[in-house]
């Protein structure tokens, strides 16, 4: 078990791989889920020393927060878990919307307790920007939630670095979570830079680009979800990310280790990058995930994998 890391400037400690819970549940996200195998995932986390489960509304939706309640309350965990959730998706007649009104999201707030059979959580995000709330006023009704106890730490996701800022306004936001994987580098321009200027802690998801990362995919893979509309696994690039993949396999292999584990110690060698939570289908993936706390990579190491995944 890795020592505990305070997530930026909360009150908040954790072991710094957690889990990502969108498969856990997440039904409409991926075919073919089974919810005990969902649930063994989160125990299998919880026995093997991991205290930050992901988790959002729109997983499911709803299942993912239910079966993690379920499982928090079956172990006895609760007290030591450190639990985020998410919330902005609004079903209206049948269509999703995006919602950040502080009305909204109070009551969003007080579903997901229910469904987690908790009184507080610990971190809750706004999951996605809606085109029309400012974005201090649906901060200020997060800090309202936190005075009253309800929730520990602020987060938004998805946020561009001018909704961020405008969030960010009194100093308010503890936590960001975006995209960012060795493919996809988008906020090591602006977004990055000013987490750590700010202190905002940034939680990176897909950080095995959906698998892509986690070196067990061929030119013949088949994927029947999101995937198979990726770009990133399309035809020739799909192709150029595979040989990035291999090269990563031989420093990899160079420390008896796998290529998701290097992948994710890299990002722990990122500045404002406290804890990750790479996603698991199965109670292996996840006890195979903490294997990467093992991993010391050299700067030359570090610099090399940054190279290689450049253009
Ligand atoms: P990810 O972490 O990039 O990839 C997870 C997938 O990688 C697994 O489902 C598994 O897929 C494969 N994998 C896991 N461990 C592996 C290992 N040790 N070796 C090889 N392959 C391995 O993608 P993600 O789960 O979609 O994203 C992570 C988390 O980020 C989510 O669970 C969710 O909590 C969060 N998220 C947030 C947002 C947002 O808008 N804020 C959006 C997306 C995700 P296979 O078994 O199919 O190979």
């Amino acid at each position: 078990m890795g020592e505990q890391t305070r997530i930026g400037k909360t009150d908040l400690y954790v072991n710094r791989i957690g889990l990502g819970a969108n498969a856990v549940g997440g039904h409409n996200l991926f075919p073919h889920l089974n919810d005990d195998t969902g649930k063994e995932v989160v125990r299998t986390a919880l026995a093997h020393g991991i205290n930050f489960i992901d988790t959002a509304f729109i997983y499911g939706p709803e299942r993912s927060e239910q079966l993690i309640g379920e499982v928090l309350k079956e172990t006895g965990k609760r007290q030591d878990t450190v639990i985020a959730t998410k919330a902005a998706h609004k079903f209206v007649d049948g269509k999703v919307e995006i919602d950040n009104s502080p009305a909204f999201l109070i009551e969003s707030v007080h579903s997901s307790l229910k469904r987690l059979q908790t009184d507080y959580i610990d971190l809750f995000y706004i999951h996605f920007p809606d085109k029309t709330t400012p974005k201090d006023e649906a901060v200020g009704a997060l800090q309202q939630l936190k005075a009253e106890g309800k929730i520990r730490a602020i987060g938004v996701s998805n946020f561009s670095i001018e909704q961020l800022t405008e969030a960010n306004a009194k100093g308010q936001v503890d936590v960001l979570q975006s995209e960012y994987n060795l493919f996809r580098r988008g906020v090591e321009e602006a977004i990055l830079p000013y987490t750590v200027e700010r202190h905002i802690s940034f939680v990176p998801y897909f950080p095995l680009a959906s698998g892509l990362l986690g070196g067990r995919y061929t030119k013949d893979s088949t994927f029947e979800d999101g995937r198979s509309r990726n770009p990133l696994f399309q035809g020739e690039a799909y192709i150029r990310n595979l040989d990035k993949v291999e090269q990563l396999r031989e420093i990899a292999n160079g420390k008896q280790a796998e290529v998701a584990h290097v992948v994710l110690a890299w990002y722990l060698t990122r500045p404002s990058i406290d804890v990750l939570i790479p996603g698991a289908k199965r109670p292996e993936q996840v006890i195979n995930n903490l294997k990467a706390l093992d991993v010391q990579l050299t700067q030359e190491e570090i610099e090399k994998i940054d190279h290689i995944f450049r253009d």
